[in-house]
């Protein structure tokens, strides 16, 4: 790198606030002083001399906004042509000048690498690059198979084009993936299968296999293991390529990848982030884990996007610090998702454990951007709080229960079920971690998925900490013939209630002011069965019984709670274990189960009755504390309670406009438990809180 250019990315750096400082302890990863900001800029904006000058007008009018311009290389997702991509890089070199000349940072964003699917098949790549193959054996037209030296020299040649147009940084995309459409049909498969990939996969096995045996024997616990391994270094071979080839141009370049939730890739991020590191593991990595939230008709689904981002963010490693979330308004119809649900996004990630935001937001369409312009300008009006949300949260780790999980677990489509498990506990309030960290809250949520992945020993040591289960999950674990924990659960199932079934609360300190009170979820309308629990243990406590329309008991116990030899807890709940938790009356139960589960190390939680999505991330080294809470609702809530386990007198909320509230403990509890009530959280907006 020429003397020059390190100036440059040094003051580029210091510009943008990308400076961090590792501290001693090990909760304590990067701390960022702001946000990384980028849009992405669609191919007919930046090949349109007209509309990218109107773009960088829009933009200017809102300084700050954005640290950087990303440019696709192309609209469609089939690969076009290597003569094509270079033509284009050309425009790009004038344009990522243009763009410095503006302040921003600017890179490429690779849109085909493999290819996602057949678009504009008769203006794309030619036919003598060989496609993928499915399992089945059918061609993927839009998909190159990524093992073999044609497909090697199209890598070094695209990525040496996008490297020399002198770019800031590239972006591989999400394309390097192995579930892709494979027609018009819609039709998905996995790749890559041919001949030539088998006889690399075969090394895996004892003797040469062929796809009816992949087809057949797919879902096989070691097979799959073998085919993620088989995946992994197929992904991990071309990263060291493209790594290569990008770092002969640039020795500095920092190299991204866009990822989503998705098993059967291997989820090996951290090696795949160490082989973009390049060989001494010194060259800067950048992340964009993303997922389907295109459209706000269902905003849970928003939250969903968060908790797999949050799973993707726990596993990358700590050297990793510029992570954009990816905010896709995919097709780009305007009305789709409005901006206040776009910049919603951006925060609902960042609280997940992201750095920054990628906005894929602008038109793709041959349309003047003046009608883009509100967005812009609130994306503009909402970045403080980006920034000041990132500089509290940085790296740091999400603490709180874990709904256990992992990431050899799990098959498309009938993957983990760890997302129904996380939802219902973040919306009511309670934090939720995305990896399991020892020394907090030591709370698992557990599911029958995951317990029948491991042994008898892994599943003992589970129940020595506090867990959440249902029935199915029980079953299991009493087992006889797999793992006879009877005596750590303290109970079995007892039968099932069909028909008419209602939650009764009983007298317990865990349903405080609320025994008596009742919760009809119309057995008549959602047919889950309501499990009864029978008691094998003398010490098993009811929380909740089942009454029929009548109020004549049908079962004693279907929530129960039992603390077992080992010191675990454990609660077991027969009801509706993973959702509905919409009462006031099942709202606090759950909270209380949580924290009593947690012996009082649970690190918050919401104590107000309302709709809010909540995280906690662990504390620095000087014990302060920061996290953010969603209102998640169409009201305004006044007067939310967060119970905070510190011995700090007072906490700052900052609100959307990052105006700081001082807030004091209004009261206290024996277990060292505060209550800061925040004045109010207005509809569909956050609030940051810092103790420190
Ligand atoms: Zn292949």
């Amino acid at each position: 790198m020429k003397r020059s250019k390190k100036l440059l990315a040094l003051y580029v750096a210091l510009l943008f606030g990308l400076f961090f400082s590792v501290s001693s302890s090990a909760q304590e990863a990067a701390r960022l002083s702001r946000a990384s900001v980028c849009f992405r800029i669609p191919c007919n904006i930046w090949t349109d001399d007209a509309r990218f000058a109107q773009l960088l007008e829009i933009l200017g009018k809102y300084p700050g906004i954005a640290d950087e311009l990303t440019f696709f290389t192309q609209k469609t997702h089939t690969p076009i042509p290597d003569d094509e991509l270079e033509r284009r890089c050309v425009l790009l070199k004038q344009r990522i000048a243009e763009a410095h000349a503006r302040g921003y940072r600017a890179g490429i964003n690779l849109m085909c690498t493999l290819g996602h699917h057949p678009e504009n098949v008769p203006h794309s790549i030619g036919p003598e690059f060989p496609r993928a193959q499915t399992m089945d054996g059918k061609i993927a037209e839009g998909t190159l198979c990524p093992n073999n030296d044609l497909f090697r020299e199209r890598i070094r040649r695209v990525y040496t084009a996008a490297a020399k147009a002198g770019p800031d940084y590239i972006w591989i995309d999400d394309d390097v993936r192995v579930i892709h459409m494979l027609d018009s049909d819609g039709t998905h498969g996995w790749i890559c299968f041919c001949d030539n990939c088998m006889k690399t996969l075969s090394q895996q096995f004892d003797e040469e296999i062929d796809r009816d045996f992949i087809r057949a024997h797919y879902n096989e616990p070691d097979v799959l293991a073998k085919i993620r391994t088989f995946t992994s270094d197929t992904i991990d071979g071309l990263f060291a390529l493209i790594e290569k080839t990008v770092h002969d141009v640039d020795p500095d370049m920092p190299l991204g990848f866009m990822t989503g939730e998705r098993y059967d890739e291997g989820y090996d991020f951290e090696r795949w982030a160490k082989t973009l590191s390049g060989p001494n593991r010194d060259k800067e990595v950048y992340w964009r884990p993303g997922g389907g939230f295109y459209e706000q008709s269902y905003m849970s689904a928003l939250f969903g996007k968060s908790h797999e981002i949050g799973r993707q963010v726990s596993l990358l490693p700590p050297e990793v610090v510029v992570i954009q979330s990816e905010i896709e308004n995919f097709p780009y119809q305007f009305l789709l998702k409005s901006a206040n649900v776009t910049t919603l996004e951006a925060v609902s990630h960042i609280a997940a454990g992201c750095t920054g935001a990628a906005f894929n937001v602008l038109t793709n369409n041959d349309e003047p951007l003046d009608e883009y312009e509100d967005l812009i300008a609130k994306i503009a009006e909402r970045r403080p709080f980006f920034d000041l949300a990132v500089r509290y949260l940085g790296r740091n780790p999400n603490v709180g229960i874990f709904p256990l999980w992992e990431r050899t677990e799990g098959y498309y489509p009938n993957r983990s079920p760890v997302q129904a498990l996380t939802s219902c506990f973040s919306e009511a309030g309670i934090p939720v971690a995305y990896k399991y960290l020892p020394d907090q809250t030591n709370v698992g949520v557990l599911s029958h998925a995951y317990l029948s992945h491991h042994t008898r020993e892994e599943a003992k040591k589970l129940f020595q900490m506090g867990i959440y289960t249902d029935v199915n999950a029980l079953n299991l674990a009493n087992d006889p013939e797999s793992y006879a924990l009877n005596d750590l659960t303290g109970m079995e199932y007892d039968g099932e209630i069909r028909v008419d079934g209602i939650e009764k609360f009983e007298e317990h300190p865990l349903n405080g002011p609320f025994a008596g009170r009742t919760r009809d979820l119309r057995q008549s309308f959602w047919r889950e069965p309501i499990c009864s629990l029978k008691k094998t243990n003398e010490n098993v406590e009811t929380l909740s019984s089942c009454v029929d329309y009548a109020g004549d008991q049908k079962a004693e116990t279907i929530v129960g709670v039992f603390e077992n030899s080992l010191g675990g807890r454990v609660c077991v709940n027969g009801f509706y274990p993973w959702s509905n938790f919409y009462n006031n009356s099942k709202q606090s139960q759950i909270r209380a189960i949580v924290r009593w589960l947690s012996r009082d190390r649970l690190p918050g939680y919401v104590d107000s009755f309302a709709l809010v999505n909540f995280w906690m991330r662990a504390p620095n080294a000087d014990g302060g504390f920061a996290g953010i809470a969603i209102n998640s609702n169409y009201d305004p809530i006044k007067n939310v309670a967060l119970m905070l386990k510190t011995d700090k007198d007072s906490i700052d909320v900052y609100d959307y406009s990052c105006r700081k509230t001082t807030v004091k403990a209004s009261s206290s509890d024996a277990a060292g438990y505060r209550r800061f009530v925040v004045p109010e959280i207005k509809p569909w907006e956050p609030v940051l809180f810092v103790c420190e």
